[in-house]
């Protein structure tokens, strides 16, 4: 199936239950059992079925099903938000004493989650340059758990090696880890490209409308081998998992990474979405590649005013042929459309300021991927946390201007912008 027939059927029987033509909201915390022995083979894995909501929920698996599919994986699991995604798919990777290998160009949050709170938890980063990924082997040593970088950066609005990465990580059999939130699962799928765990955060595209808070992720196909291969890096997926009365992973036929995160990660902590937000994510998934493709149309039109803009210093977006990453959006990305982030410079952070205060369609929000424009000052909100050697390192320096362009006719948001600058 295409990935538009994939968004609106998959992970769906419309011939199970009342035949409702939308998936049903199972509101519901835990599930009843036949009997004591129907009880017993759920736990023992011997049987699949729902047990308690915070390990899966039938509305959760579509979309757990659907996006996996949309994204080219073997299997995928729903998240509360992307920030938990994220910190799931490297605690199901590494612990005390392991290192992680980090771009150098991330979302506030993961710089944030990388930085502080995994080093508290005895998990330390190296970071490399994703715009080629030239000093990426160096870093790697024998406690290198995952590289993980983001697909299309968010503020830097940059794309990294993404082959050169992928090599590398395969070379010394080490898990790559991708944020798609960006560039979306209708623009780009790390999977198709040798990526081993594809994340996201669904509140952002994938939501649309800023309605609900979630995150996913998705796993290519064959982890099973690829651990048993890897056994000394990745010990816990073959050896028996004593929380889970010896359960090796690598004996069980589904698939390992998203099997594991379930079991262990989600059954102690449970950041597991709500029944209701994966329902709202499964109306808005129906629409991603109609509503990605027009935040693209509309942010290239959008980005070649302020190219052409007098008090507009420099604009980065991927979809302009003066980007840096004009050719990896062309190579990487559905059409070369680079999805609906931008961000530009003015001469001055007062500038940047006024420009902020004085629009009027655009609302002032951290946040990206809404049907409404939105614009951010950076420097000042999502990585505030930063030093100002760590903002020049991430590229986010005090005069840019991060845009998230939605779906509004862009006549009226080129003349917001237009009496925003002058
Ligand atoms: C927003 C965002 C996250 C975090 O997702 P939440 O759903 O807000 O927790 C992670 N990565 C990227 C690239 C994001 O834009």
């Amino acid at each position: 199936m295409q990935k538009e027939t994939i968004a609106i059927h998959a992970g769906y029987d419309k011939k199970q239950g009342n035949g409702e033509m939308a998936v049903p909201i199972s509101q519901t915390t835990a599930y009843a059992f036949r009997d004591s022995e129907h009880a017993a083979n759920l736990f023992a894995l011997k049987e699949l079925g729902p047990i308690y909501t915070r390990l899966t929920n039938p509305t959760s698996d579509v979309l757990e099903q659907r996006f996996a599919q949309l994204e080219g994986g073997a299997a995928g699991i729903a998240t509360a938000s992307g920030a938990s995604a994220i910190f799931y798919s490297i605690a199901n990777v590494a612990e005390a004493g392991d290192n992680i290998i980090i771009s150098d160009k991330l979302y506030g949050g993961s710089v944030t989650l990388f930085y502080f709170t995994l080093k508290r938890f005895g998990i330390s980063v190296k970071v490399f340059n994703s715009d080629d990924a030239s000093n990426l082997e160096e870093l790697i040593d024998d406690k290198t758990k995952a590289i993980f970088f983001e697909s299309l950066s968010n503020p830097q609005i940059a794309i990294p090696a993404i082959e050169k990465i992928v090599e590398v990580a395969k070379k010394h059999g080490i898990i790559t880890i991708c944020d798609n939130t960006v560039a979306s699962a209708a623009l780009f799928n790390p999977i198709e490209w040798g990526v081993d765990v594809s994340v996201h955060s669904t509140s952002k595209y994938t939501s649309g409308n800023g309605t609900a808070l979630g995150g996913i992720i998705v796993e290519r196909d064959g982890l099973a081998e690829f651990f048993k291969k890897n056994v000394a890096r990745y010990p816990h997926f073959s050896t028996p998992d004593a929380s889970y009365h010896g359960l090796v992973y690598t004996d069980v036929p589904l698939p390992n990474f998203c099997l594991r995160i379930r079991l262990s990660l989600l059954r102690d902590i449970g950041a597991t979405p709500s029944p209701h937000n994966s329902w709202l994510l499964i109306q808005s998934l129906e629409t991603l590649g109609l509503r990605v493709d027009k935040h693209s149309d509309n942010a290239l039109e959008v980005a070649k005013f302020l190219e052409s803009h007098p008090k507009v210093k420099k604009v980065s977006y991927p979809g302009l042929k003066s980007d840096k990453y004009y050719e990896k959006a062309q190579k990487y990305f559905k059409g070369g459309k680079a999805s609906g982030l931008i961000s530009f410079e003015v001469s001055s952070f007062e500038e940047a300021k006024k420009v902020i205060d004085s629009v009027k369609l655009f609302s002032v929000v951290v946040n990206i991927g809404d049907s409404k424009s939105l614009i951010t000052h950076p420097a000042s909100t999502t990585h505030s946390q930063m030093t100002p050697e760590e903002l020049v390192k991430a590229g986010v320096n005090p005069v840019t201007v991060r845009l998230s362009i939605g779906l509004e006719n862009t006549a009226d948001l080129i003349q917001d912008l237009n009496q925003a600058l002058n």
